[in-house]
């Protein structure tokens, strides 16, 4: 007997593999794979889903009403153009299923996020990837490469793994130059890590134009990932659609609850992204003094290659995580992304930046 066929595209799809989260005969793991935020979340958040147990029995709030309007307050948005969901990854899961179809093409670039062309094949869809320049996103690229059948363009920004970004001026322009039909989906899972005046987590382009969404997740800086909680911010019909495909209850209570306890406490946001700065800035400057190549990232973690660090340099990065791993230390490998060379390394504690670099140090010695 053969198994059922499911619809055509859905055994294309390599399933997406997460970081590592274990490492045999290790007592004490550092784990630096999955960019969750290197201070943990909120205990105010931890003690509002603690507290949440006690209404279990209960089904949620199905418009996510508080959290919406506490990401309202916080941000200055308007709470009826957000739709809450389980992690970003529901939102751009739902937003491919609503515009793209079989036939159709949903564009990205090359080194962009992995749920991407997971998201186009899960519904038919083509999924199309421009070139990038320099480990970025490449505007007329991108442009070249739109189609009568593109539905969707998405964009990281800042980027997952490459932590480059698109300015304010270069999405604008790459909005302009898409036909009012096509999506433009921004992505910025690590906004609140960045905090300069050339970048925007695009909230105000979704407010200008009717076909700019902006997707928001609690995974990193608030470091809720197993939550599953994210956001996104939509012109008044996008809301509308994803509100009728979104589960009913798509979000849970003690979801809900917790994230409007991280949204208040926003001193611990702040204590976050300063920690990133700083150690960001300390691990880069001590992998390059080690001869390694680290790409500017303004995100939280580091792509680094070792392309110069040995003739081999895929087998050079292969290596350094193996090494890196036997001594409990998990990184993330980046050959799903064609880019076997390189190493993600996300930012951790003081004490966890401090033992991976000299765990690159010792692994570079030989
Ligand atoms: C981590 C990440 C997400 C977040 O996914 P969640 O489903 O919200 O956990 C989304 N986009 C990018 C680019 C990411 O790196």
């Amino acid at each position: 007997m053969s198994a059922p066929a499911p619809r055509p595209g859905i055994l294309d799809i390599s399933p997406y593999v997460g970081g590592e989260a274990h490492a045999p005969g290790v007592d004490r793991l550092i784990r630096l794979a999955s960019n969750e935020g290197a201070l943990g979340p909120s205990p105010r958040a931890v003690e509002a889903y603690r507290n949440a147990a006690a209404e279990v029995h209960r089904y949620p709030d199905g418009h996510s009403t508080a959290l919406r309007d506490g990401l309202a307050r916080l941000y200055g948005l308007d709470s009826a153009r957000i739709v809450c969901g389980t992690g970003s990854d529901e939102l751009l899961g739902l937003l491919t299923r609503s515009y793209a179809g079989p036939g159709d093409e949903v564009l990205y670039s090359t080194h962009g996020f992995l749920m991407y062309p997971i998201s186009a094949k899960s519904v038919g869809a083509t999924p199309v990837a421009a070139p990038e320049t320099g480990l970025k996103a490449d505007v007329d690229a991108l442009l070249a490469h739109v189609t009568e059948r593109t539905k969707i363009v998405f964009i990281a920004n800042p980027n997952n793994p490459t932590g480059s970004f698109l300015t304010t001026d270069e999405m604008r322009r790459l909005h302009a130059g898409l036909p009012e039909h096509v999506v433009l989906v921004i992505d910025a899972a690590y906004a609140e890590y960045v905090d300069r005046p050339d970048y925007t987590a695009g909230a105000e382009l979704v407010e200008e134009f009717a076909n700019v969404v902006m997707t928001r997740t609690f995974s990193k800086i608030y470091a809720l990932g197993g939550l599953r909680l994210g956001w996104a911010y939509c012109p008044p019909a996008i809301a509308d659609v994803l509100n009728r495909v979104r589960g009913p209850f798509n979000v849970s209570s003690a979801s809900q609850i917790a994230g409007v306890a991280a949204v208040e406490d926003q001193e611990f946001i702040e204590r976050s992204r300063l920690h990133n700065d700083t150690w960001r800035e300390w691990l880069a400057a001590r992998l390059t003094e080690l001869g390694l190549t680290v790409h500017p990232s303004i995100a939280n973690f580091l792509l680094v290659s070792f392309a110069n660090a040995a003739s081999d340099g895929n087998q050079a990065a292969e290596a350094a995580r193996q090494f890196l791993k036997s001594r409990g230390i998990l990184v993330r490998q980046m050959g799903g992304y064609g880019l076997p060379h390189c190493l993600r390394i996300s930012i951790g504690t003081e004490e966890e930046m401090r033992a991976v670099a000299d765990a690159v140090a010792a692994f570079l010695k030989g």
